[in-house]
């Protein structure tokens, strides 16, 4: 398997990009970890990979860091309330990508910044160790042209340091594996999406309808989408195919966490 592809014969790929000179290739997964913010975030971000790769055998398992408790735009409403619709939404949503898990680590929604860091990385550490994922895919904690939520950036740091080295070193965390039967793990490759550097993409028109049916699974955040989730995630989806020459795509930045990969 070359480590590299060219990328595609298409005149609307500037040769200044940064994606121009390098374009990665792998094998499909056999398992993938999803570590999110929030609920929505892996449908919006990445449900047409995963989508695709599932179709394939690949197990995908999810972990959602927040709670989602102040996603409202109604002043005042009730947060345990939210949190039971957010946690119901992604459960549906993730029931028609295909994943196989999802788990929900209750953290106040837009205070990560704040959180205890070490506690966060245990929990998700705990995770990587418990599903032992060939690929961890979650935020991209370093782009620099697009704004960012702050619990996105804080689950991207937490999720690098976790996945290389921290997760495979049995002195950390050690009571996890002690006391909880857990071992060490190494993810082969970490993959960001929301990157403004990315390095793959993958043609998503087959899986379009399943990636907007999974969005629209998430009544309650309707509101933040300008004329529909439908028409988002479509013109989404047709702004970055565009730049491979394709109808629909995603991308992301893949880092190799093992050398031989
Ligand atoms: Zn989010």
């Amino acid at each position: 398997m070359p480590e590299y592809q060219q990328p595609p014969k298409s005149n609307k790929i500037s040769p200044n990009s940064p994606i121009h000179s390098h374009f990665i290739e792998f094998p499909v997964p056999a398992s993938v970890l999803v570590i999110v913010a929030h609920a929505d975030d892996m449908d919006f971000y990445c449900s047409g990979l995963l989508a695709k790769w599932i179709k394939q055998g690949t197990e995908v398992n999810l972990v959602v860091v927040t709670s989602g408790d102040k996603g409202s735009n109604v002043f005042g409403t009730d947060p345990q309330r939210l949190v039971l619709t957010r946690e119901q939404e992604q459960l549906a949503s993730a029931k028609i990508v295909g994943i196989q898990e999802v788990v929900f680590l209750h953290y106040p929604d837009g205070e990560l910044v704040f959180a205890n860091k070490r506690n966060l990385q245990s929990d998700i550490v705990r995770q990587i160790r418990r599903f032992k994922p060939e690929i961890l895919v979650t935020h991209d904690p370093m782009t620099r042209l697009k704004r960012v939520h702050s619990d996105h950036r804080t689950v991207g740091e937490v999720v690098r340091d976790a996945a290389f080295p921290i997760s495979e070193i049995c002195n950390c965390y050690p009571e996890q594996i002690n006391l909880e039967g857990l071992e060490t793990w190494q993810a082969h490759r970490l993959m960001y999406f929301d990157t403004d550097l990315p390095n793959y993409f993958v043609d998503i028109q087959e899986v379009l309808q399943t990636k907007i049916k999974a969005i629209s699974q998430h009544c309650s955040q309707e509101y933040i989408f300008t004329g529909g989730s439908a028409s988002c995630i479509t013109n989404r989806a047709s702004k970055i195919g565009a730049k491979y020459g394709l109808e629909a795509a995603e991308e992301y930045l893949v880092i190799n966490l093992v050398e031989s990969h």
